[in-house]
């Protein structure tokens, strides 16, 4: 059944009869239910058990293929050191690396809709946080040139602040797995960070690619719970909560995220992350 606006109407529909004291059926109760918000759920939850299973799939295969490939290596008495084996270990690594990501967006996500997604800001080195995150990535990236960029500090300096380093290293890692993701070409990931002496107590990180881009009509849209812009190439996988995620984690740091995206030439996701102790009023949903 469809609204006069087109758009799909569920109703869920029962009746009961009402009977008079001569036994009969004098009237009758119709409820109809619009159980449309519910049907709509439940097509978004089929969705993404199924996106899931295909993202697991992938790493499993991969690692049972170079698994079994070593189990022959040494039935075989090959040498499980040679070229061959490191380089099946190597994958091995790779892979359980990326299902180990997986599985924790998804504890995230569940925890952040069970409203126990806890953050522990503590002061750690924001240069060193970066540091790590682009050297982590630039070892398993190799079709993309991915450069740090610091505005207001060099690299051997610190600069410390109060943050969850694990939490701000899994949105960096998903705003950087997304710039290599969705620049298919390849091509630069640039990941900056500008800091003022004059507001001492907060850091402006961007994550810049020069690849596909987003349309106008998608940018608001991209934040939201399991959705993924209607144009994208189906061979791009993704479960659509990695924005979400990283939304959800910078707003409780007190911080926001927003994007500009040029479709074609590129996309640069901005991070607003204040490092003082104290929050202000208002800023972040969880205090320390
Ligand atoms: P996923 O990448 O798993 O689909 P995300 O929540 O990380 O989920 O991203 C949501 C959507 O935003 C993506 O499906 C894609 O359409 C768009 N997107 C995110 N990052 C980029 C990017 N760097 N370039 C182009 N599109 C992007």
């Amino acid at each position: 059944m469809n609204r006069p606006d087109g758009r799909p109407l569920f109703l869920l529909c029962s009746s009961a009869p009402l009977w008079a004291a001569t036994g009969e059926i004098s009237e009758a109760v119709l409820v109809f239910q619009d159980i449309t918000q519910q049907v709509s759920l439940e097509q978004q939850k089929n969705a993404f058990i199924s996106a899931v299973g295909h993202e697991l799939r992938t790493p499993v295969t991969v690692i049972q293929g170079y698994a079994e490939l070593l189990v022959q290596h040494a039935r075989q008495g090959q040498d499980l050191t040679g070229p061959m084996s490191l380089r099946a270990t190597s994958m091995m690594v790779t892979q359980t690396t990326l299902l180990a990501h997986l599985i924790e967006e998804m504890l995230t996500l569940s925890r952040s809709e069970q409203t126990d997604l806890t953050i522990t800001r503590a002061p750690a080195d924001l240069i060193a946080t970066l540091g790590a995150v682009v050297e982590g990535m630039a070892s398993t990236s190799t079709r993309h040139h991915l450069r740090l960029v610091l505005e207001g500090k060099q690299e051997s300096e610190q600069l410390r602040g109060w943050f969850d380093a694990a939490r701000l290293t899994q949105v960096l890692s998903n705003l950087m797995s997304n710039a290599i993701k969705y620049s298919p070409a390849g091509g630069e990931v640039e990941v900056g960070m500008r800091w003022t002496p004059e507001l001492p107590e907060e850091a402006l990180i961007w994550v810049r690619d020069q690849g596909i881009g987003i349309a106008p009509a998608e940018i608001p849209a991209i934040f939201q719970r399991y959705y993924r812009a209607s144009s994208l190439d189906p061979s791009i996988s993704g479960l659509g909560i990695g924005l979400a995620l990283a939304r959800d984690l910078i707003t409780r740091h007190g911080g926001s995220i927003r994007v500009e995206s040029t479709e074609g030439s590129g996309s640069t996701f901005f991070v607003w992350l204040p490092l003082s102790q104290h929050l202000k009023n208002g800023q972040g949903r969880e205090q320390v």
